[in-house]
């Protein structure tokens, strides 16, 4: 059984893979210009419903709005006091089991490895199996651990769900989608939800021992709400993943095919 989730809304009410949300700079206004560039492309390929999230002009325009999130990323992060330790050779936070992918990024990023590096797909595939194998095992000790009224009642306003993505990122399985250096092979193209989490403080303090220690400090640095309605839609529209919002359980599926 791979990995289900419960999410509509695809962006994460509360921090997932251990970090813990602060409160981050202010949006200054050339960042919503951008946002509202990033809103318009999205309102367009909601209209256009190409029956195809790998339809060229889709890939085309997402790619698009990938190279906008940069840019508001930056400047936001620009306006801020303190300097960004995330970069594309930082895969510490790699390690975790990323929820809330959207299905057409994952649908990209699949086809984006199948052409190429089609040698690779099986060694991908396998561990992301035992990825897939792993969370399952957690989720199952962790429904047995709170599987009474009691029990639950313990866990005050934590989502056992989390309990389970916590405890995952423990294990230390890093992504099938690092290179041997310990870098994002697909960083151009990574999922948005990879790309919300910044860190102002030392990659060494995202490692599971220390990340939810008082001395790391990241902060999830997403979009409005308004656009994540909108890429909420868009992952409906193309969702051939039955409710599946896993990055690596979806990936592994999308990979099957
Ligand atoms: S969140 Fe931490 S581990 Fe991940 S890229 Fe940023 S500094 Fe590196
Ligand atoms: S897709 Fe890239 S950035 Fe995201 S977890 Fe995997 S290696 Fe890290």
């Amino acid at each position: 059984m791979t990995a289900k989730t419960r999410r509509i809304a695809k962006r994460p009410s509360t921090p997932k893979r251990g970090f813990s949300r602060r409160r981050g700079p202010v949006v200054p206004a050339r960042a919503r210009r951008i946002e509202r560039e990033i809103v318009a492309i999205l309102k367009r390929l909601l209209a256009e419903a190409y029956p195809s999230c790998l339809d060229k002009r889709f890939a085309a325009a997402y790619g698009e709005v990938l190279r906008l999130f940069a840019d508001y990323q930056r400047e936001v992060l620009a306006a801020y006091p303190h300097r960004v330790a995330c970069g594309a050779s930082c895969g510490v936070c790699c390690n975790h089991w990323p929820e809330d992918a959207y299905s057409f990024e994952v649908q990209l990023i699949a086809d984006a490895l199948r052409r190429t590096r089609p040698r690779d797909l099986g060694i991908i595939r396998a561990a992301l199996a035992g990825d897939i194998a792993c969370l399952d095992g957690i989720r199952r000790a962790v429904d047995e651990k709170f599987d009474s009224p009691v029990q639950r009642e313990a866990l005050g306003d934590i989502d056992p769900y989390d309990v389970v993505l916590s405890s995952f990122y423990q294990f230390q399985r890093p992504c099938p989608l690092l290179d041997k250096k310990g870098s994002c092979a697909i960083y151009r193209i990574r999922p948005l939800t990879c790309r919300v989490y910044v860190s102002f403080s030392p990659p060494e303090l995202c490692n599971p021992g220390t990340i939810l220690g008082d001395e790391a400090r990241t902060y999830l640095l997403d979009l409005e709400r308004d656009s994540s309605e909108l890429f909420d839609k868009l992952h409906f529209m193309y969702d051939v993943f039955d409710g599946d919002t896993g990055f690596r359980s979806m990936l592994h599926r999308a990979l099957e095919e």
